[in-house]
């Protein structure tokens, strides 16, 4: 079945709802820089037109651009305007998926299977968006996620291109690999195929599969798809991340258990798709829960308080082999475990700005952006593999949608 997948891609984002929200900020060149002023996190394209760039410290911004001007980044205005779009996007399609803060992708397979034109489609949510929230943004248009992103970056600012299935062989045999970093084609990875002669997006498609996996093992499959332009990842539209008060998985066993490490291993499992979202969110929490399900239903659960909010995997498996040790020793085999982590705040703002630039600085969000590239659980920690041996069954999302103020 063909698929029509839409992703919007808000230009300068930071920049662009500054000056929105301020008239004074309008067509001039401005940076938005964390507390302190210290590094730039988005440049304003009129700053862009003198070089200046994103991670730049504010001594070479002005010296690109003596006129520039810098405004302190406030989270909350772009959370604000990343939910505004997010409910912008849900006026066409309830397949929303928010990637980033300032990107989503959209199903409007169901839409356009009726005749209709995506770029009609793209066309409205651009100029909705623009008169709502006075910001514009660049929309890719593709058969699937991987080329509707690559769609997006091909015309900034203020974008519309759409690349249709019968489009891409032609366009792939002329991309250079390196337009592919986005899509899960890192700089070290195409560093690592242009130094084995493939140079275009085209040419990694026909390279054997053999190859690819000999030099990056399995990864080296999700690169032939990306260089054929194919990818089956649906548009998640689970995550919903507004109002968010707790984040949860749970999973039930192909067949009911008391093997302590096979439960134990789904529990790191659950413990990823809980840190992953946590981390999509720049939340932090600070109760754990965790709960079985026993073969006759009947369910058991405790939860632990913690003194600091956390958010990083090994952190909460922690707690949480902590919580589920008071079950043992079982009485009775267990059919479904459960983990969610409540009592949520955001991040600091300046950690946060920050890691908009050292996005690879830690292990845990390095992994995040591969296996949200790559498809979930392409990168995992040993005991998780155990559980995906024993078998999966389709997970329950369980992110309850109810009042959290974010206070930035
Ligand atoms: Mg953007």
């Amino acid at each position: 079945m063909t698929r029509t997948i839409l992703l919007i891609d808000m230009n300068a984002f930071f920049a662009s709802v500054e000056q929105a929200m301020n008239p004074a900020l309008r067509g001039k060149p401005i940076i938005v820089c964390g507390r302190g002023r210290t590094v730039v996190t988005t440049a304003s394209y009129e700053a862009r037109v003198f070089g200046v760039k994103t991670g730049m410290n504010l001594y070479q911004a002005k010296q690109a651009c003596p006129q520039v001007i810098a405004v302190e980044g406030d989270m909350s205005r772009y959370i604000d305007a990343s939910h505004n779009i997010q409910r912008i996007a849900r006026e066409f399609t309830d397949q929303v998926e928010m990637f980033s803060i300032d990107e989503c992708f959209l199903d409007v397979s169901k839409t356009c299977r009726n005749e209709v034109d995506p770029q009609n489609i793209a066309r409205a949510i651009k100029h909705t968006i623009r008169e709502k929230l006075g910001v514009t943004c660049s929309i890719g248009i593709g058969p699937n996620k991987v080329v509707a992103k690559i769609a997006s970056k091909m015309q900034k600012p203020d974008g519309l291109i759409e690349i249709r299935e019968k489009d891409i062989p032609v366009l792939f045999a002329l991309m250079a690999v390196q337009k592919l970093q986005g899509v899960g084609v890192g700089r070290h990875i195409s560093e690592k195929l242009m130094s084995m002669g493939i140079t275009t997006a085209g040419q990694l498609g026909n390279t054997p599969l053999e190859k690819l996996m000999h030099h990056f093992g399995i990864m080296g499959y999700r690169l032939k798809r990306i260089g054929e332009g194919k990818d089956d990842s649906p548009v998640d539209s689970s995550g919903g991340n507004e109002l968010i008060k707790s984040v949860g998985h749970s999973h039930t066993f192909p067949r009911d258990t008391r093997d302590i490490s096979i439960i134990r291993s789904y529990m790191m499992m659950l413990t990823e798709k809980v840190g992953l979202r946590l981390r999509e969110y720049g939340l932090m929490g600070k109760t754990v829960y965790c709960t079985i399900r026993f073969g006759d239903f009947t369910s058991w659960g405790a939860q632990q308080g913690l003194k600091e909010h956390i958010r990083q995997n090994r952190e909460i498996f922690f707690v949480a082999e902590q919580i589920l040790a008071r079950a043992f020793p079982l009485s009775k085999a267990v059919r479904l475990v459960g983990l969610s982590i409540s009592d949520l705040k955001p991040r600091d703002t300046q950690q946060f700005l920050l890691k908009e630039m050292e996005k690879d600085t830690t292990l845990a969000e390095a992994v995040d952006d591969i296996n949200k590239k790559y498809g979930v659980f392409t990168i995992k920690a040993s005991s998780v593999i155990l559980s995906e041996k024993f078998g999966i069954r389709p997970s329950c999302g369980m992110v309850s949608k109810q009042a959290l103020k974010i206070k930035v």
